[in-house]
Formats: structure tokens, C-alpha cells, sequence
């Protein structure tokens, strides 16, 4: 049996051996369970020395891979990458910052063993992290689990151990617009969830601005959801209505009584609404038809600079 260990790293120079380190301190329970393990490193365009690290690693040990970027096309390409060059039987999915603890990684196993296709992890704390940010998160999740039809797990983390079936399912979705969260919960299977507490990254620092996040909320929701549309189609219904009522009371009123010239400020304040919403209604589609856009062209998700065996 193979196991493959997916580490997406962007410069992680420091962190790259440390991780080898602490991921073969589980050699014991490999040996005790005959799994043959393969490190497969996916250098997203580092502009430090996470490459050379990494060549270093291949020599003391041929077990470890290399896939290097052309440039940094983000960790959803990062992971994509790393399953299509994993082989194993089990494919696991860990960041090299340590914040998904490889000492996990046995108990993760054996509920594959009992029979789980996928074994999840989530963090039950976010200590060390910023307030703010952590607020916006829970919200998002929660916003997120209300319009959309696939399962999102607050606080779910990327750290997943995985089935060879698995993960050709999630390979067989290959959306240029990627965001995992959604993707692991769309493609199903029987999944185990293991609870940790957050743990701090161990060097270097985290590779999301606030913005970064914001951006990558809007990612998900657009991929995993047609709420906004139909937001923009209610609005638009509410609108007709109540123009329709507006039309009707302005009859009535110039009918049975005269009506002065005036209501300059009232129009002015309307058709400020009225076109705000339809900027907004069209911003909507508009996101909507830019991701289409990216995805029609087909582009591939990553390119390969350089691959190590
Ligand atoms: N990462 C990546 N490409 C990127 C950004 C991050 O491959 O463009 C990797 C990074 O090297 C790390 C993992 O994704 O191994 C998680 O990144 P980070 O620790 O910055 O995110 P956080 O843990 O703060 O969510
Ligand atoms: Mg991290």
C-alpha cells in the first residue's frame, strides 16, 4: 500500500525540512501498518529556496517529489497538481507550515481502516488568530451553508486523508474556478470529521491578506452557489411591484385632487435607488459571467516548470 503526502508550499523554504522531520517521526506506524509513503512537494513559484530545499530532501531520501510551478498560481492549483502527480492507494493533503500536525496522521488511518472513504479535519479553536478575521470567517460559513446546497464545515481545514477513489472523483472535476472546501463536500463519499485545536504556523508567515480572504470568499460562493442570482431576479420583482403600487397611487391622486409641480427631491432620491440596485443586480451576473469567461477559455490550472522523481 502507498500513501501520498500532498505539501503545497510557497515559500516555505524553512519549513520545508522541518516538515520531512516531523512527518517521518510517524516512520514507526508506517513500517507497523506496510505503508510505502511518497513526500511529494509542489513548489507554487517560491521566489526563496523552497526548490533547492526540497532537491536537498530527494537526496538523503528518493521517496520525496518535486512538482515546480512556473509561477504561483495559489494553493487550489497547488492542491489540484498534487493529486494528479500522487499514486498511492491514500492520498493526504498537509500544509508545510505544520499547522495540520502529521502526529494526526495514524489516528486519521484508522478510520480509513474502519472503512471511511474520506477522514476530514476540523479546527475547533482559532487561537492566535486575528479577531476580526475570525469573525468574518464564522460568517462566512455561515452565510455560505445557508445559500448553498453543498456542505461547507466551519473551520475546515485543507488536511484530509483520502481513498485513491476519492480522489480520481475530485481529479474528474476540473474546474479552472477551484475552491476545495466546496469541492470535498460536493463530491461526497462517507466521510469521518476529527477535531483539533488550531495550531500556530511554526516559520515564515501566513500567505493570506485580509483582502486575499475576502476575495477567496466571494470565489466560493460564486462557485458554489446561484443565490446571488436569484437575489438579483427578487429585487428586480419587489422593484416592478412596487412601481406598479407608485403608479397607481400617482392616478388616483392627480384624478381626484390637483397636483402641484414638486417632487424634485423625492425622483431624484428614487432613481438613486432604483439604479443602485440595477449596478448591483448587473455587478452580480457580471461575476458570475467573468468566471464562466475563465473557465470557457480552458486554460490549464497550473503549469510545470520542473518534476522530480
Ligand atoms: N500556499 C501555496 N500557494 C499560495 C499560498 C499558500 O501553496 O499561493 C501554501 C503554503 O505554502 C502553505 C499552505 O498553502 O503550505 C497554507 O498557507 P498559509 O499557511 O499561508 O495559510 P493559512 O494557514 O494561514 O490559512
Ligand atoms: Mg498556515
Amino acid at each position: 500500500m502507498l500513501l501520498s503526502v500532498i505539501v503545497p508550499c510557497y515559500n516555505e523554504e524553512e519549513n520545508v525540512p522541518l516538515f520531512y522531520e516531523e512527518l517521518m517521526k510517524n516512520s514507526g506506524f508506517f513500517e507497523e501498518k506496510a505503508l510505502d509513503v511518497e513526500v511529494i512537494y509542489i513548489d507554487d513559484g517560491s521566489s526563496d529556496s523552497t526548490v533547492e530545499e526540497v532537491k536537498k530532501l530527494h537526496e538523503r531520501d528518493e521517496r520525496v517529489k518535486l512538482v515546480s510551478f512556473s509561477r504561483n498560481f495559489g494553493k487550489e492549483a497547488a492542491i489540484y497538481a498534487g493529486f494528479e502527480k500522487s499514486s498511492g492507494d491514500y492520498v493526504v493533503m498537509m500544509d508545510a507550515d505544520l499547522q495540520d500536525p502529521p502526529s494526526l496522521l495514524p489516528e486519521l488511518f484508522g478510520y480509513v481502516e474502519e472503512g471511511y472513504d474520506s477522514v476530514a479535519t476540523r479546527r475547533v479553536t482559532r487561537k492566535g488568530e486575528p479577531p476580526i478575521r475570525s469573525f468574518f470567517a464564522r460568517q462566512f460559513y455561515k452565510i455560505m451553508n445557508k445559500i448553498s446546497r453543498t456542505d461547507i464545515v466551519d473551520g475546515a481545514r485543507d488536511y484530509r486523508l483520502m481513498t485513491r477513489q476519492v480522489v480520481d472523483s475530485i481529479l474528474a472535476l476540473g474546474e479552472y474556478n477551484r475552491f476545495s472546501k466546496g469541492i470535498y463536500g460536493w463530491v461526497g463519499f462517507r466521510t469521518k470529521w476529527v477535531e483539533f485545536e488550531n495550531v500556530e504556523r511554526i516559520k515564515g508567515e501566513t500567505k493570506w491578506s485580509f483582502w486575499g480572504l475576502v476575495l477567496y470568499s466571494l470565489e466560493g460562493i460564486v462557485a458554489f452557489s446561484t443565490a446571488p442570482l436569484a437575489l438579483a431576479s427578487f429585487m428586480g420583482i419587489v422593484f416592478c411591484l412596487l412601481a406598479v403600487a407608485l403608479i397607481v397611487f400617482i392616478l388616483i391622486r392627480s384624478i381626484f385632487w390637483t397636483d402641484p409641480v414638486g417632487g424634485w427631491p423625492s425622483l431624484v432620491c428614487i432613481i438613486s435607488l432604483v439604479s443602485g440596485v440595477q449596478l448591483l443586480c448587473l455587478g452580480i451576473l457580471g461575476q458570475y459571467l467573468a468566471k464562466t469567461y475563465l473557465e470557457v477559455k480552458k486554460r490549464p490550472i497550473y503549469l510545470k516548470k520542473e518534476e522530480i522523481d
